[in-house]
């Protein structure tokens, strides 16, 4: 095996998964709160466009590298209404078969062996991995609850910040929940420029907030287009984890460089799929009510049970994840074990998104209301 991969733990899911199976297969009846990928069904329209468009042999052939135009100009309409700002279609526009293709792909692009990236931890494990296999070197910044789970770049050392060429932050953030404010985004912005780094804001969750929430895009804040780039997904917004259809919106010589690498690796994304994704972006409102009051009210239940319980956790505006303080005495593996096997409840440890992650664990709403209940239920009988 090459190096790349044997420096890289095995996949955090994986492990989870692994015991989990083990626990059904002892008939232990397990309520997964481990992954995020949503429990709703993609929305109708979506699904009928798909199967027309699944039958026109125009589609059946190679799509173009950089995604439809009539996709791209759905995503340019979509972030004008959502957030106020005017893409090119075709220059600051760029298709990706799911977010995560993209943030795996970008470091490819931009960072040389032994150039620094700033990774956020806790942390999606890709930008970290992604780093990796660019042959970069990973430089975490620390989330902390002190600081709003925000990083302070002030922090960072001169000397890194001179040789850091990428940036990862992601708000909404998963696994934390947290939000990020405009003066956060213009701190980033102006940091970025005085460090000639490139920002690569994660938005995969822009479109689950609650409450009337609504999060900005990295874009919105001054400076920010001269230095970034920011990702998209239609994965949450829309209940389309398995569809593989996402995008990245921002400068354009920076969409060209992460192009690139593309058109190097994949071919583009099925047109089908593209049309079903320009009919959500163009028919449906995010973020989907349907969708957001679901969660609203799962985010409740468990956040008043776990709160009786006497776990320490903050009630999230955006994100169908809870980040949760473990109890003193646990670190975040012996807490998720004990969790699952005293209640046969799947979390996550929170030290699996990088050791700022030790001390927590994260829930996922992503199972319906019944099973929530029952999962406060079990924990009301764990003692620790
Ligand atoms: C789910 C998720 C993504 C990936 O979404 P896809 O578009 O399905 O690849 C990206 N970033 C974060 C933080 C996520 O949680």
């Amino acid at each position: 095996m090459a190096k790349r991969i044997e420096q890289i733990p095995p996949y955090l899911f994986a492990e989870i998964d692994k015991k989990k199976e083990e626990m059904r297969r002892k008939g232990t009846d397990v309520i997964d709160l481990g992954i995020g990928d949503p429990d709703l069904p993609t929305p109708k329209p979506i699904i009928e466009r798909l199967k027309k468009a699944a039958e026109n042999p125009r589609n059946h052939r190679y799509p173009s590298y950089e995604g439809m135009i009539e996709f791209r100009t759905a995503v340019a309409e979509w972030y004008e209404r959502r957030f106020g700002i005017k893409l090119n279609p075709v220059t600051e526009v760029l298709s990706l078969i799911g977010s995560k293709e993209g943030i795996a792909h970008i470091p490819l692009a931009f960072v040389n062996p032994e150039d620094i990236v700033l990774v956020p931890s806790p942390g999606y494990p890709v930008y970290r991995v992604s780093t990796l296999f660019a042959g970069g070197i990973p430089y975490f910044l620390p989330l902390r609850k002190e600081n709003g789970f925000l990083p302070i770049l002030s922090k960072i050392p001169p000397t890194v910040a001179k040789k850091a060429k990428l940036l990862f932050i992601n708000y909404p953030n998963n696994p934390t929940s947290a939000v990020a404010e405009r003066p956060f985004f213009e701190e980033v912005a102006a940091f970025a420029q005085r460090h000639q780094i490139i920002v690569c804001h994660d938005a995969a969750y822009s479109e689950i907030a609650f409450d009337r929430y609504r999060p900005l895009s990295f874009l919105e804040v001054e400076g920010a287009r001269e230095v970034g780039v920011e990702f998209h997904s239609l994965s949450k917004t829309f209940n389309m984890t398995g569809w593989r259809i996402g995008f990245a919106v921002g400068h354009s010589e920076i969409l060209s460089g992460l192009g690139r690498v593309k058109t190097n690796i994949d071919s583009g994304l099925f047109q089908a799929i593209q049309e079903a994704g320009t009919e959500a972006l163009n028919h449906l409102d995010t973020p989907l009510p349907e969708i957001i009051d679901t969660y609203e009210r799962r985010r409740d239940v468990m956040v008043n049970g776990l709160e009786e319980i006497g776990l320490e956790v903050d009630r999230p505006k955006a994100t169908f994840y809870l980040w949760i303080r473990v109890p003193r005495g646990y670190t975040s593996a012996q807490f998720a074990t004990l969790l699952l096997e005293q209640g046969g409840i799947v979390a996550t440890p929170g030290n699996g998104f990088g050791e700022e992650g030790e001390g927590y664990i994260r829930m996922a709403l992503t199972v319906d209301e019944e099973r929530l209940r029952e999962a406060i239920g079990r924990l009301k009988k764990i003692k620790f």
